[in-house]
């Protein structure tokens, strides 16, 4: 088993290790799993062009670390609970015996179809276990997956086939969250007509509704798979073929095919895991992320799975049948560790306290949240209230590209502090740089976040562009990963990120982060949520505009609220702060993974509405109209 730290003198003495010999720490790690033949080199990189290699010359297969490495102990294990949408409906179960069938068969039928190692199979299915079925099977042959949400438009999956170079397509007829269904095969067909390369679409009936098929290329699940053995041979692989590619949420602007690799993916999903969430062997853990985020993939199915982890996945959204099925969910499996985005707490924190009425809370050991920076009132209200004053905490900042956390709590081992990400894993070091390049040294200063050394788990490339992975991450400061956000260290050394750089807001001279004046707006008690971002002004250079959704406004109305809002910003940051626009809507533009897209919301505060850039990813393009008519400067 992986080693767990569980002291704070521990972390110190393993985060000092990774640093001093970061190939010697990292060669231990790799030991705990099975590699078919042992890496010749721990690291090789130059972060120029850039080349990253980890235990290169290693030989292996995610898929055998996870079933036959440790079917001999927990064959009979739970892998998967699994809660439908409908709490009416019946829940599903796999042992890793039964999962590990199921990989098997679906490997066999991608094997006879003709996919082999190095070609792209494109997954755009519900949170079903088959989902989960989809990846690992892929894996298995070599074949690279390339999960894509499943609500994402026709325009949206069309444009991932093509620059995925998918031959195959896994879908469903309709997918279930909450009382919306989607026509996922509908969705599909109208892609595949504004792409090319698709040869076979394989469809897995969630629903049994009618679906139209084209004849010679459409084919349902069952009959994929039927008189395929269960027994497979995993195709061999170097650490660094890729495993697959996903990606980015597209908050910034064009999503990126993010690349990641077999080996050190395998071992730095795996370590993270196990020591964030301080996992004990028969704890049951579940992860609210879709897998079609890169959380689902890190931490819903390979690290967990490769730990021998019991995961619970579910198929709906947190807010049905109503704002308690979270905590009935928890209660159900007497959930240890709860995985999930500030996002939704903030959403289930809005709707009041009576849904955590009666509900068992008490199995809950952990709580963690990723995707934004997490507001203080949301993680108190988590901590209070859902992990009962009892549970750690876990703020872990991480991307896409860095494919597992990096900087964050190890829960019960790091003392916390509300909305610091505190500090970085073992293996990670941070440096922030200024905008000329100057490394910030010391405690008490802010600027970019970047990473000095590699880690395993990092992005190799951007699918079919490795000058555009060069240029975003590589080009701006010399010699380490450039993040793309904005972060502060604090007196005692601690970690906060402040929001995206492109974010900043420049008030005469004063560079001040989203994250911060959102924190603030948001303690307001009748405010549920806010966006901040800057807009054109004569005498500062930049002001402060204010989205905030604020459902009732009180005694004061409008005025009101937003002269108190100015008021607790004044308060909580200072004068500099104060918001010079306050614009009340009913909801923010998010992606489909729940993040503010402030750079849509920047473009309408700069009165530039007629060009809002890609919108692919956006969940309700109703939400912007909505802004754009309620926007208080001239558009
Ligand atoms: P794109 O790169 O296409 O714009 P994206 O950055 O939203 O999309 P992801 O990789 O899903 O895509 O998100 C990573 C980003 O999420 C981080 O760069 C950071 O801005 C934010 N983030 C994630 N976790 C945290 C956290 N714990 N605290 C603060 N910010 C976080
Ligand atoms: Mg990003």
């Amino acid at each position: 088993m992986i080693n767990k730290i569980n002291t704070l003198g521990g972390y110190f003495h393993e985060y000092q290790k990774s640093t001093l010999d970061p190939e010697s720490f990292w060669a231990q790690q790799a030991e705990f799993f099975f590699w078919r033949k042992r890496w010749q080199h721990v690291v090789q990189w130059e972060f120029k062009t850039p080349s990253i290699r980890w235990f290169d010359g290693g030989k292996l297969n995610i898929t055998e670390n996870i079933f036959e490495k440790n079917l001999y102990t927990h064959g009979d294990q739970t892998a998967i609970f699994w809660e439908p949408n409908d709490p009416n409906d019946a829940p599903r179960q796999y042992t890793y015996q039964e999962l590990f069938h199921a990989v098997n068969q679906m490997a066999n039928s991608l094997k006879r179809e003709g996919i082999s190692k190095g070609d792209t199979v494109i997954i755009y299915m519900p949170m079903v276990p088959e989902l989960t079925i989809a990846l690992l099977a892929c894996a298995r042959i070599g074949a690279i997956h390339s999960v894509v949400f499943a609500g994402f438009s026709a325009q949206a999956l069309a444009d991932r086939i093509t620059n995925a170079e998918a031959r195959l397509v896994l879908t469903a007829d309709q997918g279930y969250r909450g009382n919306k269904v989607t026509p996922l095969k509908t969705v599909v067909d109208e892609a595949l007509s504004q792409c090319q390369g698709v040869e076979r679409v394989v469809v897995y009936q969630r629903a049994y509704v009618d679906v139209s098929m084209t004849p010679g290329r459409d084919v349902f699940w069952q009959e994929f798979i039927s008189n395929a053995s269960d027994d497979c041979v995993a195709t061999e692989m170097d650490s660094e073929d890729p495993l697959f590619i996903l990606y980015t949420s597209g908050s910034t602007g064009q999503p990126k095919g993010i690349v990641h690799s077999s080996g050190g993916y395998m071992v730095y999903s795996a370590y993270t895991f196990r020591n964030v969430f301080q996992y004990n062997n028969g704890d049951v853990y579940f992860c609210t992320a879709d897998i079609g985020w890169i959380t689902g993939h890190t931490y819903l199915v390979y690290g967990p799975l490769l730990n021998g982890a019991k995961i619970v996945m579910y198929e709906g959204v947190p807010t049905w049948p109503d704002a308690g099925r979270m905590w009935d969910i928890i209660a159900k499996y007497q959930v240890n560790q709860f995985y999930t985005a500030p996002t939704i707490i903030r959403s289930l924190l809005s709707m009041g306290n009576e849904y955590l009425l009666d509900k068992d809370l008490d199995s809950l050991k952990v709580i963690g949240t990723v995707g934004e920076p997490i507001n203080e009132d949301a993680w108190h209200w988590v901590h209070d209230h859902v992990g009962q004053s009892q549970c750690p905490v876990v703020d872990t900042w991480w991307q896409t590209e860095t494919g597992g956390v990096m900087i964050s709590p190890i829960a019960g081992v790091t003392p916390t502090k509300p909305s610091f990400a505190t500090l970085p894993l073992p293996g990670i070091q941070p440096v922030i740089i200024d905008n000329d390049g100057v490394e910030q040294t010391g405690n008490s200063v802010e600027g970019n976040l970047c990473i000095r050394y590699p880690w395993p788990g990092m992005a190799r490339t951007i699918w079919r562009d490795h000058e555009r992975f060069r240029q975003t991450y590589f080009a701006n400061y010399e010699n380490v990963y450039f993040a793309g956000d904005g972060v502060r260290r604090d007196e005692d050394g601690y970690y906060r990120i402040l929001g995206r750089v492109d974010d900043v807001i420049n008030v005469s001279g004063h560079r001040l982060g989203t994250a911060e004046i959102e924190n603030a707006i948001n303690e307001h008690p009748l405010v549920n949520e806010s966006a901040v971002v800057g807009c054109p002004h004569a005498i500062k250079g930049q002001g402060i505009y204010a989205f905030v959704v604020c459902p009732q406004t009180s005694t004061g109305g409008e005025e009101g609220v937003k002269l108190s809002i100015k008021q607790g910003v004044n308060k909580r940051i200072g004068p500099i702060a104060k918001p010079d626009y306050i614009q009340i809507v009913s909801n923010l533009p998010k992606t489909r993974s729940g993040k503010i897209m402030r750079r849509i919301l920047r473009k309408i505060a700069e009165g530039d509405a007629s060009s809002l850039g890609d919108t692919s990813t956006l969940l309700d393009e109703q939400v912007i109209d909505e802004i754009i008519q309620g926007a208080l400067v001239e558009v």
